[in-house]
């Protein structure tokens, strides 16, 4: 089974990727929540060529991906799991949730660290919010999520299907949250007891900085729960509400490829950050 997994890895992520792209698309287009404000072809060229981009980098680099990485803990015998007996199905779900958790705390740190910020504004710059939204991370912010997600494995050992559970789900459900899909209101206040759903996600995407700096879940919604960064919905309604950064509105900017690879070397961090640090005396802003 673990050989099995080890060797399709990258066709079982694929297809999962390609089936549940196209289901939130075709949704997308028969039940839209929001009116797109910008062109979808533009948006959706970029944003997929920035996701292309992305998978042939991090295979160079990171050509045995996270599963090469859980294999090698194992062989070492490195990490909780491969320590302590626990039955299979327990260490999995274990896991999952951890890997969850750890990703959580990530996403919080690249809103918290200026530097870090400059990288992730790439994601919250798209100027609409759809399905490629959900993969629209700058090259960098991706090889660094890598590492974060190496070291937790490192730390855990977990068992090789509960990596590559938790990469399809991780992927299959940040692309259901920035869908632009209208759901029923009574189903997203059940389900978003559980997972985070396209409307406690959206509030993430807006240019008010206290949206922003909340709704930090990509798969479990109850981390911004126990953490208190939950907020229910956007001030302003999820039709009306802005979506993006007050300080990137040009769509060139924001919408092109290069623009969007450029992004985290432009201008200097003011706002969002969460430390709040002040970059110049109160009486001058
Ligand atoms: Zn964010
Ligand atoms: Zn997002």
């Amino acid at each position: 089974m673990d050989d099995f997994i080890a060797t399709h890895e990258a066709a079982i992520r694929l297809g999962i990727f390609l089936g549940v792209f196209m289901l939130m698309a075709i949704w997308e287009i028969l039940a839209p929540r929001r009116r797109l404000t910008q062109s979808k072809s533009a948006r959706w060229l970029n944003n997929i060529g920035l996701v292309v981009l992305n998978t042939v980098v991090v295979r160079i680099v990171f050509p045995t991906a996270a599963v090469g990485v859980a294999v090698y803990a194992a062989q070492q015998q490195w990490g909780l799991f491969n320590q302590v007996a626990s039955p299979g199905w327990l260490a999995v779900i274990v896991s999952v949730v951890i890997l969850d958790g750890v990703i959580y705390l990530q996403h919080v740190m690249f809103h918290a660290v200026p530097a870090f910020w400059r990288l992730h504004r790439v994601h919250h710059a798209d100027l609409d919010f759809d399905v490629t939204t959900g993969s629209r991370f700058h090259t960098i912010e991706i090889l660094l999520s890598m590492l974060v997600k190496f070291a937790a494995i490192v730390l855990l050992g977990p068992p090789l299907a509960a990596v590559v559970i938790f990469e399809v789900l991780l992927n299959a459900t940040a692309m259901f949250n920035h869908s632009n899909v209208r759901l029923p209101l009574a189903l997203d206040s059940v389900l978003r007891l559980f997972i985070v759903t396209p409307d406690m996600h959206r509030v993430h995407h807006s240019h008010h900085a206290h949206e922003t700096n909340s709704n930090f879940g990509f798969n479990l919604s109850v981390w911004d729960r126990i953490f208190g960064t939950y907020r229910a919905q956007p001030d302003d309604g999820h039709t009306d509400m802005v979506i993006g950064i007050d300080t990137f509105r040009e769509p060139r900017q924001c919408i092109n490829l290069p623009g969007l690879l450029l992004m985290p070397f432009i201008g200097k961090i003011t706002d969002y950050a969460i430390n709040r640090r002040r970059w110049s005396k109160p009486d001058d802003s």
